[in-house]
């Protein structure tokens, strides 16, 4: 077997017809997913990725495909897609957002589909309170589990950016610190089992929050850095991810085969990352 030398690991957040930044569409995330299936690429568990970094070989075309959040949409719009080409998923979630009640309908049932509102209005109804219309429910949380389309992981319990909202450095700490536990406390109770994989809310984090993210008993702690690469013996405290374009097949192969060839994929990203250093500072 070819093993592979990297494993990208792709970031998404929608999957809607609701357009907007952040947003794949139905359309295009079907023909991803189809186009990468079709390309032989193989979508790792967490528990694999792992493994990798360790040093334990996977398949040469190894790929890690993440959430963030746990929007409704991915239930309605994402998880039937997975299911059709066999491909898996991790999502983060925002566990304080997440819902009771009973699964909502998803597409291919033939069921009307629940609105899925962009971004946008996603973040204003939570910002109110009006988390159910928009977050998924442990119902479909469970539904997903059990159809093998997606394993859940957190992305702490509120969101909160602790470092922005907290007055002192130790108030930002001691927050973050609850927060972690609550998180952990509640898939602990609803799903019966939480990991050690965990991603930073708005991709922020320092050395004071990866300390605090380790003693609370996460070791894969997931970034919004996209220009590095996932190789064996690599920093598990430090995963690059790439943000998935609004794009079809061609774009999302041709993006992958760059996150993770030997020496153009190294090229590529010191490009960009000088590119980044040229952008007026704001
Ligand atoms: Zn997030």
């Amino acid at each position: 077997m070819k093993t592979a030398h990297c494993v990208p690991v792709l970031m998404y957040h929608h999957v809607s017809p609701s357009a907007g930044s952040i947003t794949t569409s139905p359309q295009n995330f079907e023909s991803q997913i189809s186009g990468l299936a079709r390309a032989g690429y193989h979508a790792l568990s967490t528990q694999e990725f792992a493994g990798f970094l360790a040093g334990k070989p996977v398949p040469e075309k190894s790929i890690l495909i993440t959430f963030d959040d746990g929007y409704l949409d991915n239930w309605v719009h994402a998880h039937p897609v997975l299911q059709r080409h066999g491909m898996r998923a991790v999502l983060f979630l925002i566990t304080g957002q997440i819902g009771e009640g009973q699964a909502r309908a998803c597409a291919g049932q033939g069921d009307t589909l629940p609105v899925t509102p962009d971004h946008l209005q996603c973040k204003a109804l939570v910002a109110s309170g009006l988390t159910d219309p928009v977050m998924l429910r442990w119902s479909e949380v469970l539904a997903m589990r059990a159809a093998g389309t997606f394993e859940f992981h957190s992305h702490t319990h509120t969101h909160t950016r602790w470092d922005l909202a907290s007055a002192t450095r130790d108030e930002a700490l001691t927050h973050l610190t609850q927060e972690l536990a609550l998180s952990r406390a509640t898939l602990q109770q609803k799903l019966g089992e939480v990991s050690d994989h965990f991603c930073w809310p708005q991709g922020y984090f320092d050395a004071g929050f990866v300390r605090l993210a380790q003693q609370a008993g996460f070791k894969y702690l997931y970034t919004t850095v996209a220009h590095g690469q996932n190789l064996a013996g690599g920093d598990p405290a430090h995963i690059f991810r790439f943000a998935v374009r609004n794009r079809g097949s061609f774009w999302i192969r041709q993006r992958t085969w760059l996150a993770s060839h030997p020496v153009i994929g190294p090229l590529y990203n010191r490009w960009k990352s000088w590119k980044r250093t040229l952008r007026p500072q704001s």
